[in-house]
């Protein structure tokens, strides 16, 4: 059964995030040979970021520009993609399981009074019903859940569904909706970064983590080298970020952010269960820790026991030659 698939797509710091591609991927099975409709919000013009949705298999795309969404609020948010939703009247919508995605979400599946999936790992189609697995109980086990009735409405989880080949031979029409976003109870007066530079943390494939093992801020500093050398990002467990040895945007885990990375470093962490629930679906997983008994060694596929301020320059050192 073909569905007319509606893609939020995600701009942030005016380039497009890969979740958005992924989510292209996710609505290709969702749609069943219907058509795929981008949709992007932002203050600054989008048409090209447009364009590059159709590269990635969107079939056309819809633009909201407004002053009022230069920084997102799920007020502003919600009313931009309403009044498409309104319009498009699809049967399908997908997003990035990401801060904006999971908080304007169930906001327009309650205004749309439909079920929302969040967190989807995985998307297929079996017969007439599209069959979505999300991971319970922190990682430790799956769900395979559907929608029956309506409108199906899901987010994913970034680096889990792949994303389409980009096609620049691929056209289709980037229109502008003007909307008129009014009444806003809140309004962002300036956005103060964490210093976060480099790779995005939810979207690397490469992730060097440090745990309380570090010891010190400046024990961080060797797994950044490494981090360089991989075009990876640096995360921490929450034991470094109690200790001050880095800020809690670097946190992975159970209360801090899941990822899924190709290649996960784990640095004098011990593995506890709520470290475990934000990383433990990566691909690949190396432990590095002194302790040969230490938990992680039960999650990793590779194991070092060794002190780390020996292993991770030596790895460093190592990768350069290559
Ligand atoms: P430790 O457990 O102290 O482990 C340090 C490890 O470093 C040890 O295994 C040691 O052998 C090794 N080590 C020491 N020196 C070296 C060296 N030179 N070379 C190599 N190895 C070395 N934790 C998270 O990470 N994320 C979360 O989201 C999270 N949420 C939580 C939510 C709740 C409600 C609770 C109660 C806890 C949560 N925690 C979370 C905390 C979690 O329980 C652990 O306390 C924490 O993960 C421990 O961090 P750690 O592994 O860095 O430190």
């Amino acid at each position: 059964m073909s569905r007319k698939v509606l893609v939020i797509g995600e701009v942030r710091e005016g380039a497009l995030r890969n979740v958005s591609f992924e989510a292209i991927a996710a609505a290709k099975t969702m749609s069943d040979g219907g058509e795929i409709v981008g949709v992007l919000c932002g203050s600054d013009d989008l048409t090209n970021m447009g364009k590059e949705l159709i590269y990635y298999g969107a079939d056309r795309v819809v633009t909201v520009q407004s002053d009022q969404l230069a920084s997102y609020t799920s007020e502003g948010y919600s009313q931009a993609l309403m009044a498409v939703i309104d319009d498009e009247s699809p049967e399908g919508i997908v997003m990035g399981h990401t801060a904006i995605g999971k908080d304007v979400t169930p906001k327009l599946a309650s205004k749309i009074e439909t079920g929302l999936i969040s967190d989807a790992v995985n998307i297929e189609e079996t017969g007439d019903n599209i069959v979505f697995t999300r991971p319970i109980y922190s990682g430790k086990a799956f769900e395979k859940k559907i929608i029956t009735d309506g409108l199906i409405f899901a987010t994913i989880r970034p680096n889990n569904i792949k994303a389409l080949d980009r096609d620049e031979g691929r056209s289709g029409e980037v229109t502008a909706r003007e909307v008129d976003i009014k009444d806003l109870r809140t309004v962002i007066k300036d956005v103060i970064r964490k210093s976060t530079e480099g790779v995005d943390l939810s979207e690397a494939n490469v992730i060097i983590a440090g745990g309380r093992g570090v010891k010190s801020e400046d024990g961080f500093k060797p797994l950044e080298e490494l981090a360089e050398v991989l075009g990876g990002a640096v995360g921490a467990s929450r034991g470094a970020c109690d200790a001050e040895y880095c800020d809690y945007s670097l946190q992975i885990g159970q209360t801090g952010k899941v990822v899924t990375p190709d290649l996960y470093i784990a640095c004098g962490i011990s593995g506890a269960i709520q470290h475990l629930a934000g990383m433990s679906n990566s691909k690949v997983i190396v432990a590095i820790n002194k302790d040969p008994e230490a938990n992680i060694f039960n999650v990793a596929d590779y194991g070092i026991v060794g002190d780390l301020f020996d292993v991770v320059p030596k790895l460093t050192e190592e990768i350069k030659q290559i």
